[in-house]
């Protein structure tokens, strides 16, 4: 079903991550927006999918500066990711064309398929602006009996990779590897993103356990981001 238009002017953002290599080609900043109402069963961000976290941002105010950040990061492009892209198309449309009048590449991620977009782009212009201004598409729902184990970044078969526009339209998606990311903070809490295998995350996590002097308590604490023994599953975004 067409996601219903939402205002250019406000954005509901879940997490921004300045500079990574784990989400799309090259170094990127990553976005997500919270709020996704496709509902994949097996999603890799289940607690994205409420309109209601995340914080509200105003595009006017936020875009610029994110954007100022983006390149001062030396990063070649921002992904958008989620929760669902497309379900904010208005206002994600400035934020991309913004990044590409900075010389920044767009890659975007959506549980909808491609050819439906482009069916609904005929008659929404914010579905058509987002289409317009993303380089590189990841498109279709998760399917957790579909598990792709050949191209970076996505996570079933069934989706699709598209290059939009010529500046990744050469690029060899099965040399590329999956990344995982750990970030841990001054205060030393732990933030996971990217994408990885059963076997690489039980090596990432094999030497990990709990205290012996804090029974109840979680040893790993992933602020936005996904809980230890989730991140087994792949998902696409
Ligand atoms: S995988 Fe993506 S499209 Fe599917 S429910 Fe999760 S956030 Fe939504």
């Amino acid at each position: 079903m067409i996601p219903a238009a939402t205002s250019p002017a406000t954005l509901r953002v879940a997490r921004v991550l300045t500079a990574t290599e784990a989400e799309g080609p090259g170094l990127r900043m990553a976005i997500w927006v919270q709020g996704c109402t496709i509902r994949c069963p097996g999603c890799f961000n289940p607690q994205l999918w409420a309109s209601a976290g995340g914080s509200d941002v105003s595009v006017a105010d936020w875009s610029p500066a994110i954007l100022a950040d983006a390149v001062a990061a030396g990063v070649e492009g921002i992904t958008l990711l989620g929760g669902e892209p497309f379900e904010q198309a208005a206002a994600l449309a400035i934020v991309a064309a913004g990044a590409r009048a900075r010389g920044l590449s767009v890659m975007t991620f959506t549980g909808y398929d491609y050819a439906d977009l482009r069916d609904w782009a005929r008659h929404r212009p914010d579905i058509a602006d987002l289409l317009t201004h993303t380089d590189l598409l990841a498109d279709g729902p998760y399917r957790a009996d579909l598990v792709d184990r050949e191209r970076p970044w996505i996570g079933s078969t069934n989706q699709g990779l598209r290059a939009l526009t010529d500046r990744y339209r050469d690029l060899e998606f099965t040399t590329v590897p999956d990344r995982v990311e750990v970030r841990v903070g001054a205060d030393g809490t732990i933030a996971v993103n990217g994408w990885g295998d059963v076997d690489a995350l039980d090596a990432l996590l094999h030497d990990l356990g709990r205290r012996a002097d804090q029974p109840r308590s979680t040893y790993l604490r992933l602020p936005n981001s996904t809980s230890a023994s989730a991140a087994s599953t792949p998902a696409p975004k």
